[in-house]
C-alpha cells in the first residue's frame, strides 16, 4: 500500500479522511476492504520460511500477504497507517486493548533488562494496578512530574504520564516532562486528547498510547489498543504482539479506521458542549469543585456535596457506565469503578476524590444534557445546605488540573 503522505502538508481533519486508503481508487474500491483471513495460502514453503525468518530478525512489518494474522492484518495495518499519520509518529502498532497495548510495552523494555518504570499519578485505574501490582515482573517508581529525573535508575526502561489524566483531568507539560527523562523513552497515555488536542510525539515524548476504545472507535463498539512511535520500536512491538497473541481483530480494525475519519468533527463538537457543561457546574451551589481541563477535550470531572451514588442513579439521558469516548454520554464514579481497583489510599493521594464523578460528554444536545445532569443532581439531594469543604490532595493541585470551586461561599 502507499502510505506516503503527501508532499503538500494536508490539514488533521483530511488526514482523518485519507490516510491509510490512498490505494483505494487505484483498485478501484471506495469503501475499505475487510480481510478476515487467519491464514495465507502459499505452495512456495521456502518463502514462506524465508518470510518468517525475516520477521523473527526485524519485526518489519512482511511484504505481501501476513502468512498467518497473528503476524499482520490488511485491514489492520490501514488502520494503524493512519493513525501513525495523525500522531505524526513513523508507524503504529495495534492490540485488542489498551491494556494489552500496556503490557507489550513493558514487555519490550522488560526483555531488554529494564524493569524499573517510572509512572505519574493518576493513571486509568487498570494501568496502575498493572504497574503497582508488578503482574509483568516490573517495578514502579510513583512520583510527582518534577521527581521524575531523580527517580530514573540505570534499569529504568520507562516512564509513563497521562495527560489529561483518568480521571481527574490533572495535565503534565509534555515538553518539561520529556527533557527530564533523558534518554529514557516517554510513553504518554494520550487517550483523552487524541491526536485532535494534542500530539505528544511533537513535544518530545517517545510513544504514544491510546485505548482505542475510546474516542478513536467513538461509538462504544470496539475494544482496541494502539502505540504510535519510530520504527524501531514498532518492530519490537510487532515481535512482542506475535509471540504474546494480543492482536486486534481485522472488524475492529475496519471500525477504528472508520471512527478516524470523523474524530476531528466528533472531538471538537464534544468538547464544546463538556466545556459549556463544566462552565455551568462550576457556578452550580450542588458542586464543590469542576475539573477541565486548560486543554479543552470532552471528559468532564466534578466533584459534589451531596451522594455521588444518588447522582449515577439519577441520570436518565446520560448512560451510567464506565468508559468513554463514545457519541453518546456516559458518567461514572471513579471511586467504584475504574479506579476501584487502585488501593484507597493511593486512589486519595493522587486526587480522585470519593465525591468525583467523571462525565464523557457525547454528541448530544446540550441543553438536553444540562436537563438530564441538574435533574440527577436534584435527585441526589446534593442541597447546598449540606456545603462542606472538600479537601483536594496537594498533587491534583500541582500537576495543574483546572480546579475551580463553584461557589463564592465554597472558597
Ligand atoms: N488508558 C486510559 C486512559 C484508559 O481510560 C483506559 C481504559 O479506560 C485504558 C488505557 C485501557 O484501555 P482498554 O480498556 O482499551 O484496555
Amino acid at each position: 500500500m502507499n502510505t506516503d503522505a503527501s508532499t503538500t502538508p494536508r490539514a488533521l481533519a483530511t488526514e482523518a479522511v485519507h490516510a491509510g486508503r490512498e490505494d483505494l481508487a487505484a483498485l478501484g474500491l471506495h469503501a475499505v476492504p475487510l480481510d478476515l483471513s487467519t491464514t495465507y495460502p502459499s505452495y512456495d514453503s521456502r518463502g514462506e520460511a524465508a518470510r518468517i525468518d525475516e520477521f523473527a530478525a526485524t519485526g518489519a512489518r512482511p511484504q505481501g500477504p501476513p502468512v498467518y494474522s497473528r503476524l499482520d492484518n490488511p485491514t489492520t495495518a490501514r488502520f494503524e497507517d493512519a493513525l501513525a499519520r495523525l500522531e505524526g509518529a513513523g508507524s503504529a502498532v495495534a492490540f485488542a486493548s489498551g491494556m494489552a497495548a500496556l503490557t507489550a510495552v513493558l514487555l519490550v523494555r522488560a526483555s531488554a533488562g529494564l524493569r524499573h518504570v517510572v509512572a505519574v499519578r493518576p493513571l486509568y485505574g487498570c494501568s496502575d494496578h498493572l504497574l503497582n501490582a508488578g503482574l509483568l515482573g516490573t517495578e514502579v517508581t510513583w512520583v510527582d512530574p518534577a521527581g521524575i529525573e531523580d527517580a530514573i535508575r540505570s534499569d529504568t526502561g520507562l516512564v509513563i504520564v497521562e495527560t489529561p489524566a483518568n480521571p481527574t483531568l490533572a495535565e503534565i507539560d509534555v515538553r518539561a516532562v520529556a527533557r527530564s527523562c533523558g534518554a529514557v523513552p516517554l510513553l504518554v497515555d494520550n487517550t483523552f486528547a487524541t491526536p485532535v488536542l494534542q500530539r505528544p510525539l511533537e513535544d518530545g515524548a517517545r510513544l504514544v498510547l491510546h485505548s482505542a476504545t475510546k474516542y478513536l472507535g467513538g461509538h462504544g463498539d470496539v475494544l482496541g489498543g494502539v502505540v504510535a512511535c519510530d520504527e524501531e520500536l514498532a518492530r519490537a512491538l510487532r515481535q512482542v504482539r506475535f509471540a504474546t497473541g494480543g492482536v486486534l481483530h481485522p472488524l475492529a480494525g475496519y471500525l477504528l479506521l472508520r471512527g478516524l475519519s470523523t474524530l476531528p468533527v466528533r472531538m471538537r463538537a464534544a468538547s464544546a458542549s463538556a466545556a459549556e457543561l463544566a462552565r455551568r457546574l462550576s457556578v452550580d451551589p450542588r458542586v464543590a469543585r469542576v475539573h477541565y481541563p486548560k486543554l479543552g477535550g470532552a471528559m468532564v470531572a466534578f466533584e459534589v456535596y451531596g451522594d455521588p451514588h444518588a447522582v449515577i442513579g439519577g441520570v436518565r439521558l446520560i448512560t451510567p457506565a464506565v468508559s468513554l469516548g463514545s457519541v453518546d454520554s456516559l458518567i461514572q464514579h471513579p471511586a467504584s469503578i475504574s479506579h476501584r481497583i487502585v488501593a484507597e489510599g493511593d486512589r486519595r493521594s493522587s486526587g480522585v476524590s470519593d465525591r468525583l464523578l467523571r462525565m464523557s460528554v457525547g454528541l448530544e444536545d446540550v441543553e438536553d444534557l444540562w436537563r438530564d445532569l441538574c435533574e440527577a443532581l436534584s435527585a441526589a439531594g446534593a442541597a447546598a445546605a449540606v456545603r462542606q469543604p472538600v479537601s483536594v490532595p496537594a498533587p491534583a493541585r500541582e500537576r495543574g488540573a483546572d480546579v475551580r470551586l463553584s461557589h463564592p461561599a465554597a472558597r
